[in-house]
C-alpha cells in the first residue's frame, strides 16, 4: 500500500494519505489507482483533481 503527504483540505494540513485496495478496476489494466484517503480523517481525494495535482508536485519537489 502506498503513503503519500499531501495538504488535507478537511485537517487543513499537511497529513498522511493512503491508497486503500482499489474497488473499481483502476488497477486491472496496470494502471494506478487515483483514489487516495486521508490517514487522519478518511477524506478521500482523486489525484485527477486539478486542485490537488500542483500541490502534489511541489511537496515531492520540497
Ligand atoms: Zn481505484
Ligand atoms: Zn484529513
Amino acid at each position: 500500500m502506498s503513503v503519500s503527504q499531501w495538504p488535507c483540505p478537511t485537517c487543513g494540513d499537511d497529513t498522511e494519505f493512503v491508497q486503500p485496495p482499489c474497488v473499481d478496476g483502476h488497477t486491472e489494466g496496470g494502471a494506478e489507482c487515483p483514489e487516495w484517503a486521508c490517514a487522519d480523517c478518511g477524506t478521500a481525494i482523486v489525484t485527477g483533481d486539478a486542485a490537488v495535482l500542483p500541490a502534489a508536485a511541489a511537496a515531492r519537489a520540497a
